[in-house]
């Protein structure tokens, strides 16, 4: 495939921060703005010898926001990642002129309340409707929606958004955030929650209300949390519909 400007235009990388050796955001202010809702994707990539490499990548900045900011794990093995996370403040990447995608906020069921379940950078889209609602509170318009963010990481440092989430679930009542550590023996100051998402959803749900005729629940990364969650809450009773998935990737068939 080679460069199409019809597709694709330039994004300049404005900010960079890393989060931890494998883990990194960047902010970029694309040629044109590209419209989206919280929880739609873009797509960046790199030209490679004529050719582009291009992957999906949640939008973690809300639509108010003139850059747009994306969280990246470093994938060792992976065809872009590697490229990427060469790529500093001042640099430029490609990018599709569109956003992309339906994992978005329930408006239609009337459902109040969003359960929203990721791992690692699955946090992207989240990161992104709570900062719209954040926006919304702001400007004094009322928030009708109640957001519970349930983040599962191995250790604590994996949490980048951890400190902008407490803070706003501290300020507003209609954000629960609770990170989830499955490797405590290995981050022994963690003070919080452990487990893994399947250790946990079924006690969340029940403490906090989320119950099925009012909650639509949202996962998001690693496909194994998505398949194991899926199946707890289709046992809780939750509906297929009701029940929205944004897998990362697609494992590889274990050999034999
Ligand atoms: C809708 C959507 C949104 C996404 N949003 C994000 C995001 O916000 N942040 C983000 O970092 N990624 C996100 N991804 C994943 C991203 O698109 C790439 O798949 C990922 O960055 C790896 O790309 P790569 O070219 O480096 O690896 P590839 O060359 O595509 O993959 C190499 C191998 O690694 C496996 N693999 C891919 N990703 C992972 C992983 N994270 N852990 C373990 N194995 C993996 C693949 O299955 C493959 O076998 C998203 C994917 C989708 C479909």
């Amino acid at each position: 495939m080679t460069v199409s400007a019809e597709k694709f235009q330039k994004a300049r990388i404005t900010f960079r921060k890393d989060h931890t050796e494998e883990l990194w955001s960047i902010r970029v202010r694309p040629e044109h703005t590209i419209p989206f809702k919280p929880g739609q994707y873009g797509t960046l990539g790199i030209e490679e010898e004529g050719k582009i490499v291009e992957r999906a990548y949640s939008i973690c900045s809300s639509p108010h926001e003139d850059e747009v900011e994306f969280f990246f794990e470093l994938v060792r093995i992976g065809r872009l990642t590697p490229p990427l996370y060469h790529r500093q403040a001042g640099d430029l990447l490609l990018m599709r002129h569109n956003a992309k995608g339906v994992f978005t906020l329930d408006g239609k069921s009337g459902h109040r309340q969003h359960l929203l379940i990721c791992t690692v950078t699955g946090i992207a889209p989240y990161v992104s409707m709570a900062r719209m609602l954040t926006h919304e509170a702001r400007q004094g318009r009322p928030v009708d929606a109640r957001l519970v963010v349930l983040h599962a990481a191995s250790h604590s440092w994996e949490f980048a958004y951890r400190e902008e989430l407490d803070a706003l679930a501290r300020e507003f009542p209609w954000l629960t955030y609770i990170p989830l550590v499955s490797r405590p023996w290995e981050d022994l100051e963690w003070k919080g929650e452990v487990g893994r998402v399947e250790d946990v959803l079924r006690k969340y749900s029940d403490e906090l209300g989320l119950e099925p005729q009012d909650t639509t629940v949202y996962l998001c990364g690693h496909p194994q949390m998505i398949e194991n969650a899926k199946g707890i809450l289709r046992r809780r009773g939750f509906a297929k519909e009701f029940i929205r998935e944004e897998v990362y990737w697609v494992p590889k068939k274990e050999a034999g």
